[in-house]
């Protein structure tokens, strides 16, 4: 029987879906090693031993995979952000195609064919938010980080080198500056201090950047922070800072952002473009991270729609990114959104860019597109691009009885996207083929983008 702290020798032969690598002991018991890639043989500790599985941690390197490269991050091995940084980029999008294949295959559906990965251009620096929990460390100083993998241990960290190099100058000005005035960061198990979170956004293509502050403060947030003279401050360290808010959370609660969000500097939007199209970003908005990769997704997505339209949904529509874009293949296109900033950004951004065949609906895409239909608006083609959890049941069964011609599906979980194209296929839709893109290099995450079309009876 294998126990903790048992050293052994193991051959990795698969790669989990965080990105561990799985190797099996004599006995067939399954390990699991972060950092290691398939074919290598490493000697490995057992930290934790379950019924079925055991994790380890790799003690040494004994066979190294053709593919290890020399890690790209300083913090990889403690941070729980990444998980790819030890091997090649190329050999991360061949590992991503593998664990897409790995979603789909158990579900049956072997004539769907997961294409090679379309890899970002950018493997590094690529990431245009970056979320940071704000604790003390040992001495009693600030620190801002990354949670440890399965923690929340905060690693402190000043290089994330999947992010903009110049956030750090940032989060250090924001640190000293609570040094300075005494104001005490969050502390989760106490559910006492102040400063939870650091969040900041850059514009891809305008470089303008959003700083916002989650506080644990009810009252009085801009007086407690000193805001004017942190805003002072910020100003100084970077010039293109065009926003600073205050956002309120005083729950104890794993959810990062409050419902409040007051901006105490500039503007109440970031702006960016993406495809030519102008788009006003408000801090609790879903904006994804990677803005070219995400562009040329949407480029892809709008091609395999093809044909133009009468009426087409975009379910999921975040701040209308989709949508607009879809404004030019459809007489009319509805957008459903449940978060309410998103909507408000949504409508904005229609204004901006001097569109009007588009409506923006605020509610959920399973309440809201029956109520559409109800009212007589059926779509010939419908955009999905729901959140990890997939679409609801109850939607894809209205999908398949008011039978729009075409479907593209984006899906950031392929384990949803194969559970949700399964239930379209066997409810009157073909798909061909699944193309996984890379919008999050160095991280286990992976887009898809899928054309499902009605079968002609
Ligand atoms: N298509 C957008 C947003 C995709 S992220 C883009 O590319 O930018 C998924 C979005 O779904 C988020 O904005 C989230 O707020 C929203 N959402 C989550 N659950 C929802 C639901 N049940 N109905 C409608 N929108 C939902």
């Amino acid at each position: 029987m294998l126990k903790k702290n048992d050293c052994i020798t193991i051959t990795v032969t698969d790669i989990a879906h965080n990105g561990s690598g799985i190797g099996k002991t004599k006995n067939g018991f399954v390990l699991f090693v972060p950092g290691m890639l398939i074919g290598e043989i490493a000697e490995v500790k057992i930290l934790k031993v379950l019924k079925h599985c055991a994790y380890a941690k790799m003690l040494s390197m004994l066979q190294p995979s053709p593919s290890r490269q020399a890690n790209s991050c300083p913090t990889a091995q403690q941070c729980g952000g990444c998980c790819f940084h030890h091997t090649t980029y190329e050999n991360e999008c061949e590992i991503k195609r593998q664990l897409v294949k790995n979603a789909f295959y158990p579900l049956g559906n072997p004539s769907i064919e997961i294409l090679p990965v379309i890899g970002s251009e950018k493997s590094s620096s690529y990431r245009n938010k970056m979320l940071l929990p704000v604790g003390t460390n040992k001495n009693g100083n600030p620190v801002a980080g990354f949670y440890r993998a399965r923690t929340h241990d905060i690693i402190p960290c000043n290089d994330c080198v999947i992010t903009y190099p110049e956030f750090f100058a940032i989060t250090d000005c924001i640190l000293e500056h609570l040094t300075e005035f005494k104001i005490p960061p969050y502390c989760e198990e106490a559910h006492k201090g102040i400063l939870r979170h650091i969040f900041i956004r850059r514009g891809e293509h305008t470089g303008e950047i959003m700083v916002g502050l989650v506080v644990n403060l009810s009252k009085n947030p801009e007086t407690t922070l000193h805001a004017k003279e942190l805003i002072e401050k910020l100003l100084f360290v970077n010039q293109n800072i065009v926003s600073i808010a205050i956002n309120i959370n005083t729950k104890k609660t794993n959810v990062i952002l409050g419902e409040q969000t007051v901006t105490v500097h500039g503007k109440k939007y970031l702006t960016d473009t993406m495809n030519g199209i102008r788009f006003g970003i408000s801090l609790p908005s879903f904006y994804q991270v990677n803005t070219p990769q995400a562009e040329r997704l949407y480029q892809k997505a709008l091609d395999l729609l093809g044909d133009t339209y009468e009426t087409v949904f975009d379910l999921y529509c975040g701040i209308g990114t989709i949508t607009l874009n879809l404004s030019k293949k459809a007489k009319k296109v509805y957008g459903i959104e449940s978060c309410e900033p998103a909507v408000e950004d949504a409508k904005m951004n229609q204004q901006l860019n001097g569109i009007e065949n588009v409506d923006f609906i605020c509610g959920t895409a399973e309440e809201e597109a029956p109520k559409l239909v109800r009212r007589g608006i059926i779509p010939d083609a419908v955009v999905l691009d729901p959140p990890r959890s997939g679409c609801e049941q109850s939607l894809l069964e209205m999908l398949c009885e008011i039978k729009p011609k075409k479907i593209v599906y984006i899906s950031c979980n392929p384990a949803t996207l194969a559970r949700d194209m399964k239930y379209l296929i066997e409810n009157g839709y073909t798909a061909n083929e699944v193309q996984p893109f890379d919008l999050f290099p160095r991280t286990f995450h992976c887009e898809c983008v899928v054309k499902l079309q009605l079968k002609s009876d």
